[in-house]
């Protein structure tokens, strides 16, 4: 994944500075940083408000009246954290990996977390649960979570979510097998269409022995929801 993309928007006639840095609290933390850690956040806050502008206007709504004024760019800051998983590789995560010969299942459970349903733009959250067997590659747990948080901050449907952290997981630290759980409540379906309050949406994506061998699987599946039910 390119570190810095070019600004798409020349198009629209307006000069966008890579960053504005009176709404970014931390750019001077991250200039500090050392480059490696360093990510550019390149959500286009000038754009988004300009777009929640005019959607303001196509509601009926009037975006000059007093609870209105600052809320393109109060919008335009909220999606810049929303959205910056886009702008960041999942992958520097996992990278830090230490040698530990270590083969039974590892286990991280109700990693929570918070994502935008691409199809409504709305929020879905819920809890992800990851267990892998290593072949030789660990990472430390904290970055599995970094890993859910990153993947979360991006317009998403749950099942590519589910399927995107397995295979990081095979590509990164060559695991023997990964099994990914994913329970969501998606606001899609509680607050507008069928409207169904407390309904959750459960995926799973199974790889390597997890996929292979049935009591493997069962085992995983045990650890996740054991003492649940
Ligand atoms: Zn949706």
């Amino acid at each position: 994944m390119p570190r810095q993309r070019p600004h798409s928007n020349s198009g629209d006639g307006v000069s966008v500075k890579p960053r504005e840095t009176p709404n970014v609290p931390d750019a001077t933390a991250a200039a500090a940083m050392p480059a490696d850690d360093r990510e550019p956040a390149q959500v286009d806050q000038p754009r988004v408000r300009r777009a929640i502008r005019e959607l303001l206007l196509a509601i009926g709504e009037d975006p000059d009246r007093e609870g209105l004024r600052d809320t393109p760019a109060r919008v335009a800051r909220m999606y810049a954290e929303l959205f910056g998983g886009l702008h960041e590789d999942p992958r520097r995560h996992l990278r830090k990996f230490f040698t530990q010969k270590y083969d039974e299942i590892v286990l991280v459970r109700d990693i929570a977390f918070n994502s935008m349903c691409e199809h409504h733009m709305l929020p879905f959250m819920g809890k992800a649960h990851i267990g892998y067997i290593p072949s030789g590659k660990v990472v430390g747990l904290s970055k599995l979570a970094r890993v859910v948080d990153v993947v979360a901050r991006r317009p998403q449907v749950q099942e590519r979510m589910t399927e995107t952290i397995a295979d990081l997981l095979v590509e990164e630290l060559d695991v023997q097998g990964v099994a990914v759980v994913i329970e969501a409540s998606h606001s899609c379906m509680t607050i507008r269409g069928v409207r169904k309050p407390g309904s959750m949406c459960v995926t799973s994506a199974m790889r390597g022995v997890f996929r292979s061998n049935l009591s493997s699987r069962q085992e995983v599946m045990t650890l996740i929801y054991g003492d649940r039910k």
